[in-house]
């Protein structure tokens, strides 16, 4: 199984914008669970594009974390965008 680490671009991760979840907007505090892309979401050029509004990242890659609650358990195993199935291993 292929994953991809999830990136944010420099708007959607600027300054403390960072600290919220890619997937529910929520503050994330103390608890970041990193958040990946699936085989197909990740797949060529599109792991370059920020997992939340797809824009093109650029030189800006900045990593995206889930909240407790859009990781929690299995869910962290979930594409962050298209909610797949794609365990991280
Ligand atoms: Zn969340
Ligand atoms: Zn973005
Ligand atoms: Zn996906």
């Amino acid at each position: 199984m292929t994953w991809y680490p999830a990136k944010l671009c420099n708007e959607c991760g600027y300054l403390n914008k960072r600290d919220n979840c890619c997937k529910c907007n929520k503050w994330m505090g103390d608890t970041k669970i990193p958040a990946h892309l699936c085989n197909d979401c990740g797949y060529g050029a599109k792991k370059d594009n920020c997992c939340k509004c797809n824009k093109w990242l650029g030189d800006t890659k900045i990593s995206a974390y889930l909240c407790n609650d859009c990781g929690y358990r299995t869910k962290k195993d979930n594409c962050c965008k298209c909610n797949k199935y794609s365990p991280m291993v």
